[in-house]
């Protein structure tokens, strides 16, 4: 495609500030391939003020000198939507307060939307990916923490104070691990990454029987430290007894959770993301099991894997941005 035909589309730039990586993407209007994409890991030292330098060098590459008629950026924290401003970050200090919609508009001189990145990408997978034909989704993504994202009728549900969605801090046993919202046995405290590899090692410090967790052991070299859910996923797959009870135990905690989902907003179709679910049949199971015995009856709610992968915040931000034009 020549120069001329390109410079006729109304370019609209996504960005995603996430918690192990820092992406920008070129899409060109209600295109479904990006046009350019770059990203690098989040450096080790946090910092809000080089994020946005690195961020603002990533969109200098993929824009190629042309200019966005749309910004629209994924943030990994909650935002306060109306006014695009960031109340936390999960990951790097700083970022409190600051007006990253307004940054965004004054940088690029186009008009800027900010969402959180459960709510991105859950409005990207119902766009461009698992939930594509549903008028009720939801999605919850599974990796570092838990996050979820409501979408009705195309539109995201964000609740009085943007907090609706967060099915990480549904609380599944009160007596359970502590958590990082500072309460105990929330969902994210018992299924997220951390959580699995966490009680995987509490399993093979306490005596396991004969034979359990020896796969596991062999595959992080008996160095306990080094076990995350990959680790606990590879050794389930590979006959561990120790791992699938570790990954059964989370995906019921999981479906436990969606279970109470199910029965308050009587979604059509529920997708999961994020690197856990990668874990398939040892996690997928018993969440499926889970969700049909403690769910009010008479739900006819489908289960999908997402489709979209890391890359749903950056199309749940373009949708954003498109709807600014
Ligand atoms: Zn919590």
């Amino acid at each position: 495609m020549g120069d001329g035909v390109r410079g006729l589309k109304k370019l609209v730039l996504v960005l995603d500030f996430g918690g192990t990586k820092l992406a920008a993407a070129a899409v060109e209007l209600r295109s479904r391939t990006f046009r350019a994409r770059a990203s690098v890991p989040s450096p080790p030292t946090k910092s809000a003020e080089s994020d946005r330098e690195i961020v603002l060098r990533l969109a200098e590459e993929v824009l190629g000198g042309e200019r966005p008629a749309a910004v629209g950026a994924s943030f990994g924290g909650p935002v306060r939507r109306e006014e695009g401003t960031v109340l936390l970050s999960h990951h790097v200090p700083d970022w409190e307060g600051f007006p990253l919609a307004e940054w965004l508009r004054e940088r690029f001189g186009a008009p800027a939307v900010v969402e959180n990145d459960a709510n991105a990408a859950a409005l990207g997978e119902w766009r461009y990916g698992s939930g594509q034909g549903t008028r009720h989704f939801f999605y919850v993504t599974v990796s570092t923490g838990i996050g979820g994202g409501i979408v009705i009728d195309g539109e995201l549900y964000h609740g009085a104070d943007g907090l609706a969605g967060e099915i990480g801090h549904i609380m599944v046993d009160p007596d359970g691990p502590s958590c990082t919202c500072g309460r105990r046995g929330c969902l994210e405290a018992l299924a997220s990454g951390p959580a699995i590899a966490r009680r995987a090692r509490e399993l093979l410090t306490s005596c396991p029987r004969p034979g359990e967790g020896k796969v596991l052991r062999e595959l992080v070299g008996e160095d306990l430290e080094r076990i995350s859910a990959r680790e606990v996923a590879a050794a389930a797959r590979r006959g561990d007894p120790l791992a699938a009870e570790v990954l059964r135990e989370a995906g019921e905690a999981l479906g436990f959770g969606l279970a109470q989902v199910i029965t308050l907003l009587n979604p059509e179709r529920i997708s999961l993301g994020g690197g856990v679910i990668k874990a398939g049949n040892p996690l997928l199971a018993p969440v499926r099991e889970a969700m049909r015995r403690h769910a009010f009856p008479g739900s006819r709610v489908e289960v999908a894997v997402a489709e979209l992968g890391d890359e749903a915040p950056l199309w749940g931000a373009a949708a954003l941005a498109e709807a600014l034009l």
